[in-house]
C-alpha cells in the first residue's frame, strides 16, 4: 500500500530551554511538535508532524457530544550514550487499535504509526532526558471530528501524538480503597479499551475515596464486587508469601503491557505467578493471617506503584513493610530493560535510530 509522506513543519524556536526539567509535574509539559493525521473520504490522510499548538474545531464536532475517543499511553527513553528507546511499541498500537475498534473508529496503519512516532521522536530528541527514571511520555489519541450532533458514529477522526517530558514518578505511600458500590467497567462494556469516558467516569468516586484519605480505588467485578480486577488505572498484583496473583484479562479489563512483563520476567526469576480471579474475601484473610505481603498496581506511568494499606468495609489493612519487596525488585528489572542497562532477551527494546 503507497503510503503518503510525512509534511514536516519546523517549530521555528524551541521552548525546551524554558522548561525545568528537575520539577516536572507529570503531564503539564509538552514537546516542541506533535503529530497529526486526518481520516477522511475513508482514508488516513495528510500526516503532518507541526509545532504542538491548539487545534481548531467546530463546537458540533462528535468528540465533545459523544466521547468517541481513545488514546494511549507509552513513554520513550535515552540510554546513557544518547540512543532512545521504545518499550513494546507494537503493543501499544495494536492495543489502540482495539480500542478503536471497540469504539467504532477506523483502525490506523501500521507503517504509519512507526514513521510519525520515530520521525517525531527524533525531531524532539532532546526532550528526551537520560538518567533512570526520566522519560519523554508518549500520548497517541484519537478523536471524532465530523461535524454534527446526531448520535451516529463519525465519519471523520484526527489521530494524533503528543510528547511530554517526565521524571521518576514517586506515588508514595498509596492508600487504596476496594469499591463496594462504583464499577469501572461491565461485561460487554468497554473497559478493555483505553476510551476516554473509561477515565472521565472514574473521577467522581476517586474524589469520595480521597475525601476519606484514599489516592486510589481498587475496582471490583460489576456483578457481585467480590473480585478485584484494577488499581485505579493500573493492573494489580497481590504477592502472598512468596507468589504473585494477578486477575486474569477479561472485557472488563486492561490487558497492560506493564502487567504482562512483569509476569514474564516473574516467570524468569522463578516467582510464581497465578493468573485467577482474586476474590476480596480471600485478600481479608491473607491480611489478617499475615500471608499478604505486598499489593502493587503495574502501568506505563509509574510502573510498579507500591500500596501501603486498603480499606474494605470501613475496615483499614495495613500492609508490611517489605525489605526487599517484589514491588522494587520488578521495577527494576524491568527499567534496567527500558535503559538498555540489561540485555533485552525478549525484544522489547524498540531503538528509534
Ligand atoms: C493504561 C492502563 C493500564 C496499564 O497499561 P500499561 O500498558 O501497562 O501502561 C492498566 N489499567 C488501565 C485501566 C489502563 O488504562
Amino acid at each position: 500500500m503507497s503510503q503518503p509522506t510525512i509534511t514536516v513543519q519546523k517549530a521555528s524556536n524551541s521552548r525546551i530551554d524554558q522548561v525545568d526539567f528537575d520539577n516536572l509535574v507529570f503531564g503539564n509539559v509538552f514537546s516542541d511538535h506533535m503529530f497529526e493525521c486526518d481520516y477522511k473520504d475513508g482514508k488516513w490522510q495528510n500526516p503532518t508532524i507541526k509545532p504542538y499548538g491548539p487545534l481548531t474545531m467546530y463546537p458540533s464536532a462528535k468528540v465533545f457530544h459523544y466521547g468517541q475517543a481513545v488514546f494511549e499511553g507509552m513513554k520513550a527513553f535515552k540510554d546513557d550514550n544518547g540512543k532512545v528507546f521504545l518499550f513494546r511499541p507494537a503493543d501499544n498500537l495494536n492495543r489502540i487499535n482495539k480500542s478503536s475498534h471497540r469504539m467504532a473508529i477506523p483502525e490506523f496503519p501500521e507503517d504509519l504509526f512507526f514513521d510519525g512516532l520515530t520521525e517525531l521522536l527524533k525531531l524532539d530528541r532532546e526532550w528526551v532526558k537520560p538518567g533512570l527514571g526520566n522519560s519523554l511520555y508518549i500520548r497517541p489519541f484519537v478523536i471524532a471530528t465530523q461535524n454534527g450532533v446526531s448520535a451516529s458514529p463519525s465519519t471523520e477522526y484526527k489521530f494524533m501524538i503528543i510528547l511530554s517530558p517526565a521524571q521518576a514518578y514517586y506515588t508514595g505511600d498509596v492508600k487504596v480503597m476496594i469499591a463496594e458500590k462504583f464499577s469501572r467497567a461491565a461485561d460487554g462494556g468497554v473497559g478493555y479499551a483505553k476510551a476516554a469516558g473509561n477515565y472521565g467516569a472514574q473521577f467522581y468516586p476517586t474524589n469520595l475515596a480521597r475525601e476519606k484519605g484514599f489516592q486510589q480505588i481498587i475496582w471490583t467485578d460489576a456483578n457481585e464486587h467480590k473480585y478485584l480486577e484494577e488499581a485505579g488505572t493500573m493492573n494489580i498484583f497481590f504477592r502472598i508469601n512468596d507468589q504473585l496473583v494477578t486477575a486474569p484479562n477479561n472485557d472488563r479489563i486492561l490487558d497492560g503491557i506493564t502487567r504482562k512483563s512483569l509476569i514474564k520476567l516473574a516467570e524468569r526469576e522463578g516467582v510464581g505467578v497465578e493468573v485467577r480471579q482474586v476474590s476480596i474475601a480471600e485478600i481479608v484473610e491473607a491480611a489478617k493471617d499475615g500471608s499478604l505481603k505486598e499489593i502493587f498496581g503495574a502501568g506505563t506511568a509509574a510502573v510498579i506503584s507500591p500500596v501501603s494499606a486498603f480499606s474494605y468495609n470501613d475496615t483499614v489493612y495495613t500492609l508490611p513493610v517489605m525489605e526487599h519487596s517484589f514491588a522494587k525488585k520488578f521495577k527494576s528489572l524491568l527499567m534496567n530493560i527500558q535503559y538498555n542497562l540489561a540485555e533485552d532477551m525478549y525484544g522489547w527494546r524498540y531503538a528509534i535510530d
